[in-house]
């Protein structure tokens, strides 16, 4: 969760719009009478700002950017419509606003609608506020949080490991399926050697990424999903092929909580 201070005090010139500043005292230690143009200030006052971890940083960098943003939207009128249309109403030579003090708290961790022009032009995507889509630290960054997507093809590739463990993969129509619409075959999910290995491929995934805040362990697109006897089992115990997939599920998300508390796990 992040947290947009805005004891923002500004005296900007954007996007050909200029503000002044509007009240000036004592803010978290900073005298904002000696703030230049184009000020943000965060408050941050609990910790110096030079103490701060990279990855704090960046978060920094992101709310103050989101926090122009916000205030360009909510204070000036400013419309950001498409990634070359900017609406900018006239405000006059200099105008008064605030004083400001508001706390943002954006309702949403993971912000991407999935919609193109954001990857295309990340700088778009950022005025929107999308967090999932540019590493630039001066496009806000990337949230830790990341699209929950089918995962088990990379976590134990049929290409890898089907020729010497069949056994591992989907039982349909009596044979070990090694193959399935575009992202592989379903796992045979009550194979405890099959749990070992996406357990193991899944933390080795958080290991080279200590960013993450969850990791994908999800089946693949299609409904090939195993008819063996004990997957058959525990699919009629539950009264629904999600049966196999949750217990599988749920068994790698407590060895990963072990691992890693701050992350979550998703399944589609
Ligand atoms: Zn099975």
């Amino acid at each position: 969760m992040f947290f947009l201070f805005f004891r923002t005090v500004l005296a900007a010139s954007i996007l050909g719009v200029v503000c002044c500043i509007v009240y000036a005292k004592p803010v978290g230690g900073v005298n904002l009478e000696k703030l230049s143009d184009w000020s943000i200030v965060l408050d941050a006052s609990a910790s110096p700002a030079e103490a701060y971890a990279a990855e704090e940083l960046q978060r920094l960098l992101a709310e103050a950017s989101y926090g122009v943003y916000t205030f360009l939207e909510d204070y000036l009128g400013i419309r950001f419509l498409t990634h070359d249309h900017t609406f900018v109403p006239k405000v006059g030579g200099c105008r008064v606003i605030g004083p400001v003090d508001r706390t943002v708290r954006p309702p949403l961790q993971f912000r991407w609608s999935y919609y193109g022009v954001n990857q295309q032009k990340p700088e778009f995507g950022a005025r929107l506020r999308v967090n999932a889509v540019s590493d630039d630290p001066r496009l806000g960054g990337r949230t830790g949080l990341g699209l929950v997507t089918h995962s088990f093809h990379e976590q134990l590739p049929a290409e890898e490991y089907g020729e010497d463990h069949p056994e591992y993969y989907a039982l349909v129509d009596g044979i070990r399926k090694l193959d399935g619409f575009y992202d592989g075959p379903q796992l045979c999910l009550s194979n405890p050697e099959v749990l070992k290995r996406v357990t193991t491929a899944v933390l080795e995934q958080l290991a080279v990424n200590p960013a993450a805040r969850n990791v994908s362990v999800s089946q693949t697109d299609h409904d090939n999903y195993c008819r063996c006897e004990p997957c058959a089992a525990i699919d009629e115990r539950e009264g629904s092929p999600m049966g196999s997939i949750l217990t599988f599920v749920n068994a790698v998300a407590d060895e990963v909580a072990k691992a890693r508390p701050d992350v979550s796990v998703g399944i589609l």
